[in-house]
């Protein structure tokens, strides 16, 4: 668990010399042992520590004399509804947050859309941070999905472990960069159809580290 209190840190302070999380902003948690770590609440990544992390169970019970993220729900929800997922990241990201505040969910623009799962990156509506809601919000928005938008607030990204959803998570906000970028040439840019999305998905099963 030591080495996961670790992981859980380098992925928060990655984070934040990405650009992708500033200040308190933003939460990461990892499955450990049946349960899980996450970060806590309203601490400056400078300030953090492996000890830091908070160990929580499913029941929302936590260790004494730690505040865990205020973000607990979707983490806890999403690790239990999601049996492949093991980490879990949440970013105020520039233009994730851009987009996501503008309630716009993401279409297939760019093949790499494909990275996320599906054909879409959805903008989950807006609830108020830490709430319920926000979490079962999310969920929705999540289903078939390894990443979604939170409408007024910014996105989540979702790894088999750390490091893919770090990964998935940059991928996420370039993606959310070139469709700024693009909607500000032409408000209804070209798409990919279904059956080209159809194809991005076998072209990847044979793609790089998975072809072997
Ligand atoms: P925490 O510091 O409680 O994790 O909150 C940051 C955040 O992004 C809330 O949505
Ligand atoms: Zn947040």
């Amino acid at each position: 668990m030591q080495n996961q209190r670790e992981n859980l840190l380098k992925t928060t302070q990655k984070l934040t010399e990405l650009g992708l999380n500033t200040g308190t902003a933003g939460n990461c948690s990892v499955r450990s042992e049946g349960d899980f770590l996450i970060t806590p609440s309203g601490m400056g990544v400078e300030e953090m520590t492996p000890a830091s992390m908070v160990k929580m169970q499913c029941d929302g019970s936590y260790e004494q004399d730690k505040i865990p993220s205020s973000e607990w729900r979707f983490h806890r929800d999403i690790l239990a509804s999601r049996p492949e997922i093991n980490a879990v990241v949440h970013t105020h990201s520039m233009f994730a947050t851009t987009l996501a505040c503008l309630h716009q969910d993401i279409p297939p623009f760019h093949y790499m859309i494909a990275v996320v799962g599906g054909d879409s990156i959805r903008c989950a509506p807006y609830a108020l941070f830490g709430s319920q809601t926000l979490s079962d919000n999310a969920l929705q928005a999540l289903i078939e999905r390894k990443a979604c938008l939170l409408a007024n607030h910014g996105m989540i990204a979702l790894g088999r472990d750390l490091d893919d959803a770090l990964a998935v998570t940059v991928e996420v906000e370039t993606l959310c960069e070139q469709y700024w970028r693009i909607l500000q040439l032409d408000p209804n840019p070209p798409l990919l159809s279904e059956a080209e999305m159809r194809e991005v998905f076998k072209q990847f099963k044979g793609y790089g580290q998975w072809a072997k």
